[in-house]
């Protein structure tokens, strides 16, 4: 059983992202626009924050009240677009109700639209040009890359059809290339016979947001789980922690390697957002 740890994944690209940016010359920044607070957004962002510093990346936090208007918020995205110093803009999600996520991320330019949700960029992903992928999925797929674990002629189970990981994941499993060429299925929470889908994938990938939710029976005998979840929760003793959409104890003996959390795709996410932010500061640059 092997545990797809993002740690020795992570380790020499940042050191080799972090000489890039030192020879470059320019420190990369960007923008993360929070809007009240999520504690997993808040994680990701601190993250965010603790290896930007570390690797020459300038992360700055704009925070508002839940209460801000639609039409506010595209004001300050549009600031932000115009503002020659910001290279990269995150929309930190989950958005207040009245607040409608397509049109805030069609606001940003899609040159610093560093998640690589904007249209035009999710368009790109589609025929394979996409400048940003967004970060989660393409984290998934380093992983598997990585560890060497193939994709092709593999049936790969996604559960989970989110614009920011199921959807962009599956047509990147179909990708003619070296972690791709799969057979992809996607659940999701109207799917009947769950277990019998889930049961047969050879990879099987967690993206529902519900904390531990596979469990042992959904897994085929010795097959790759991914957790991309990140879930916080009270212990009995009152302690927050973080746990995936995985019960990785009770997963564990299943499975011939799985992705811990903390520790696994979370991590490598955040790399792969900092990365983009240096990508888009060379696309404004140029
Ligand atoms: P989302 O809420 O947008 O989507 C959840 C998906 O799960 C939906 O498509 C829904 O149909 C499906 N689902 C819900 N209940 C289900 C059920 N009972 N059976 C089958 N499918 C069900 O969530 P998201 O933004 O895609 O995030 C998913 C998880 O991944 C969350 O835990 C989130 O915190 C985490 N996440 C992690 C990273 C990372 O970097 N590791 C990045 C983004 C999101």
């Amino acid at each position: 059983m092997v545990i797809l740890k993002a740690k020795p994944i992570t380790k020499d690209k940042y050191e080799l992202l972090s000489s890039e940016i030192r020879a470059f010359g320019v420190v990369p920044s960007l923008t993360v626009v929070m809007i009240g607070n999520d504690p997993a957004a808040e994680y990701y962002v601190q993250n965010l924050v603790k290896f930007g510093a570390k690797i020459g990346v300038e992360v700055n936090l704009t925070r508002f009240e839940s209460t801000i208007s639609e039409n506010e918020l595209i004001l300050v995205i549009n600031e932000l677009n115009q503002n020659k110093n910001v290279h990269g803009i995150m929309l930190q999600k989950p958005l207040p109700k009245h607040i409608d996520e397509n049109k805030i991320v069609n606001a940003i330019t899609p040159f610093k639209d560093v998640d690589g949700f904007h249209p035009y960029n999710l368009g790109n992903l589609f025929l394979e040009e996409s400048n940003f992928i967004p970060c989660t999925p393409a984290a998934v797929l380093e992983i598997l890359d990585y560890y060497q674990i193939a994709t092709t002629g593999k049936h790969i189970v996604i559960i989970g059809r989110s614009n920011i990981v199921g959807k962009p994941l599956a047509n990147l499993f179909l990708r003619k290339d070296k972690t791709g060429n799969a057979t992809v299925t996607i659940c999701h929470s109207k799917t009947d016979n769950l277990v019998s889908i889930t049961s047969q994938a050879d990879i099987l990938v967690a993206a529902i947001g519900i904390p531990e939710f596979v469990e042992p029976e959904m897994i085929k005998e010795g097959a790759v789980v991914i957790d991309v979840g990140i879930n916080e929760i009270e212990t009995e003793t009152g302690d927050k922690i973080y746990v995936g959409d995985v019960a990785y104890e009770a997963c564990l003996a299943k499975c011939s390697a799985i992705t811990p959390v903390p520790g696994g795709v979370g991590s490598v996410t955040t790399y792969n957002l900092l990365k983009n932010v240096f990508v888009a500061l060379r696309l404004n640059y140029a």
